[in-house]
C-alpha cells in the first residue's frame, strides 16, 4: 500500500525538508461537471476565499475524458462522435493541463454506456493533440469492458494492440505518456494484493517499468484502493486514510498514491453525483485530517505527475561529489534539468554549487542540507 522511498546514495535525501512521507491522489474524473469540478478544486488548491470557504493550499490534480457518452461528466469534445465540436470546458481543460492541475488522460473517454468508439474518434483526438501540441505524463484506464481502447493484458483491452484498428499506441507516444496504470495494479489490504501481483506477476513496488502488448515501454504505478467489493468514492476516502498505518509510515520515509473518484459519494450503496451539499464534516474530515498532516511538516502532499516524477528522478540520480561542489548524472540527456531535479535534497550543507553537465542549479540552504526546491504552481483561476 506504501513504499518505502529509495535513493542511490544515503547523501541523497528520500524527501526534502523535514518530511517523512510523501502522498498524492489520482483522481478518476468521472462524475464531476465542470462547475463543481473547478469550485471543488479550487477549495482544495488555492489559499484564497472561494466559493467553498477558503481554500485547503494542498495540491491535488485529475485526470479528464476527451469523449463522454453520459452527460454526468464533462468533456473535451461537446459529443461522443468523430464530427463532433469541442465543449464549451475545452480551452479551460487545456488551460488547466498547462498549469498542471490536469495531468491524466482517463481512458480515452468515458464509453462505459454503450462502448461506442471509434477510428475516426481516435484520429479526432490525434488532430486536436498536435493543434494544441497537449502533452499529458500519465494515461489511467478507465470503466468498464466496452472500454476497448483500456491497454493491458485483459482480453478486452485492446488499446496497445497494434493490428486492432481501436490501437492508441501511437496517441499516447504523441501525448509524451511516460505513466500507465492499469487495472490490476491496485493495492489492498487484504490477500488479493498477493494474489493478483502473483497471478500476474506485477512486482510489489510504487512504480517499474512495463512493456505493453505493442512492446512500447512505460513505467506502470500502484493506487491503493483498499474500499472492498467497489471502487473508492469520496465517501470510502476516510476509510482509506484511516487504514495507512501512518506511524509506519513515516518511519520508514514512504510514498503512497490514493486511488479516487471524487466526483462521486455512495448513499446506501448508491453512487451520487458529488455536489456542493455534499460537502459536510462527513467528507470535509479527510481533507482537514490531510490538511494538519501537511501544516505539521510531516507530510508532502503533490500533484500526481510531480509524485511520480520525482520517485523517478530519485530513482536515476547518481551524484559525485568533489570538494564543496556536487556533480549530478542520470542516464538520459535532460533538456530542463532545473525542472527535473525538483525537490532533490542532499545530506550536506557545506556546497558551494550543484551542477548538472554544464548548468549550475539554484538551491536552498537549509539545516545540515541543500534542496533544490519545488517550484510553485500558479494559481488556479479558471471560472
Ligand atoms: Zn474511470
Amino acid at each position: 500500500m506504501y513504499y518505502p522511498i529509495k535513493t542511490h546514495s544515503k547523501i541523497i535525501r528520500k524527501l526534502p525538508k523535514a518530511y517523512q512521507g510523501l502522498l498524492t491522489i489520482s483522481n478518476d474524473v468521472e462524475g464531476f461537471d465542470f462547475d463543481t469540478f473547478i469550485q471543488f478544486y479550487k477549495k482544495i488548491n488555492s489559499t484564497s476565499n472561494c466559493e467553498w470557504g477558503r481554500g485547503l493550499g494542498l495540491e491535488l490534480s485529475s485526470s479528464f475524458f476527451f469523449y463522454s457518452e453520459t452527460k454526468k461528466n464533462f468533456s473535451y469534445f461537446k459529443e461522443p462522435l468523430a464530427e463532433t465540436e469541442k465543449s464549451e470546458y475545452a480551452d479551460k481543460i487545456l488551460n488547466l493541463i498547462k498549469l498542471g492541475y490536469i495531468d491524466t488522460i482517463h481512458g480515452l473517454g468515458d464509453f462505459s454506456q454503450f462502448g461506442n468508439c471509434s477510428k475516426q474518434m481516435i484520429n479526432r483526438i490525434m488532430k486536436e493533440i498536435k493543434i494544441n501540441n497537449i502533452k499529458l505524463d500519465i494515461f489511467t484506464n478507465h470503466g468498464n469492458t466496452k472500454n476497448v481502447t483500456n491497454v493491458g493484458f485483459q482480453k478486452y483491452q485492446k488499446g496497445d494492440n497494434e493490428d486492432n484498428p481501436l490501437y492508441i499506441g501511437h496517441l499516447l507516444q504523441e501525448l509524451g505518456v511516460k505513466f500507465i496504470w492499469t487495472d490490476k495494479l491496485v493495492d489492498n489490504k487484504n490477500i488479493w494484493r498477493f494474489y493478483d501481483s502473483i497471478k500476474y506477476q506485477l512486482p510489489l513496488k510504487q512504480i517499474f517499468k512495463m512493456k505493453l502488448t505493442d512492446k512500447k515501454e512505460y513505467l506502470s504505478f500502484r493506487r491503493f484502493r483498499n474500499s472492498g467489493k467497489f471502487a473508492p468514492t469520496h465517501s470510502e476516502f476516510y476509510q482509506q486514510l484511516k487504514s495507512i498505518n501512518w506511524k509506519k509510515f513515516y518511519q520508514k520515509k514512504s510514498s503512497i498514491n490514493i486511488y479516487q473518484h471524487l466526483g462521486y459519494i455512495r448513499q446506501k450503496g448508491k453512487l451520487i453525483k458529488f455536489e456542493k451539499k455534499h460537502f459536510t464534516n462527513e467528507i470535509e474530515k479527510s481533507w482537514n485530517f490531510l490538511s494538519s498532516e501537511v501544516n505539521s511538516g510531516r507530510l508532502l502532499i503533490l500533484t500526481q505527475k510531480r509524485f511520480l516524477n520525482y520517485l523517478m528522478m530519485l530513482s536515476q540520480t547518481k551524484i559525485q561529489i568533489n570538494k564543496n561542489s556536487i556533480y549530478l548524472e542520470t542516464k538520459d540527456k535532460l533538456n530542463n534539468p532545473s525542472n527535473y531535479f525538483q525537490g532533490l535534497s542532499l545530506n550536506k550543507s557545506n556546497v558551494d554549487k550543484i551542477v548538472y553537465l554544464d548548468s549550475e542549479l539554484e538551491f536552498e540552504k537549509g539545516e545540515k542540507m541543500v534542496t533544490i526546491p519545488f517550484k510553485k504552481m500558479g494559481g488556479i483561476c479558471i471560472k
